[in-house]
């Protein structure tokens, strides 16, 4: 199983990067975000609403204390950051773990996060942004399984066209 792990949400500054690094680990594979931070419900009412129309039983969960959470994390622990080893290098090591925990910032991140983790990857060596680094990790991870992915008890499913939208209403 996948969690993700979204570090420092401020409410003010961060409430669409943090939705969007939820909406991607819900896309592209994994089970639950956890974030730290400011709490923030309507950042999780948006998301348990996707999940709840989208299907797949995708789940939120604010976290008081970021670093006894990691630390009790019973699986490895990987931190994204442009500093860390370039993921190509890490992947097939990473891949035989079931059990991870994805990391990603906010604008600072403590230090005591990369000893925490298992493995600091970079996804580039260039800085940029938290949900783009999430998507490329899962897609390694994941090895394109997310393009196959079926998301129970959805009550909306898409048909894809060549143009136009298609969007099946399948009920309650
Ligand atoms: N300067 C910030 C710091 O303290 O690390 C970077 C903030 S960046 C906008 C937010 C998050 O995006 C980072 O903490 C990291 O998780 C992710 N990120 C940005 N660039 C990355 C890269 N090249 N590789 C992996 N993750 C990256």
């Amino acid at each position: 199983m996948v969690f993700v792990l979204r570090l420092n949400h401020r409410i003010f500054r961060d409430k669409r990067i943090s939705t969007h690094c939820a909406l991607v680990a819900r896309a592209f594979g994994a089970e639950k975000v956890f974030y730290s931070g400011e709490r923030d419900k309507k950042l999780e009412e948006s998301v348990k609403k996707t999940a709840n129309k989208w299907g797949g039983g995708f789940g939120i969960e604010y976290v008081r204390n970021w670093k006894s959470f990691v630390e009790g994390f019973p699986g490895k622990k990987i931190h994204l950051t442009m500093y860390g080893i370039p993921l190509p290098e890490k992947i097939r090591e990473i891949r035989k773990e079931k059990n991870i925990l994805v990391i990603v910032g906010g604008e600072k991140v403590p230090s005591e996060v990369y000893k925490l983790s298992d493995w600091n990857v970079s996804i580039t060596l260039q800085p940029h942004s938290e949900v783009a680094a999430l998507a490329v990790f899962l897609h390694e991870y994941f090895q394109g399984k997310e393009f196959r992915k079926k998301f129970k008890n959805a009550k909306v499913r898409v048909v894809p066209q060549e143009r136009g939208k298609k969007v099946l209403d399948l009920g309650e």
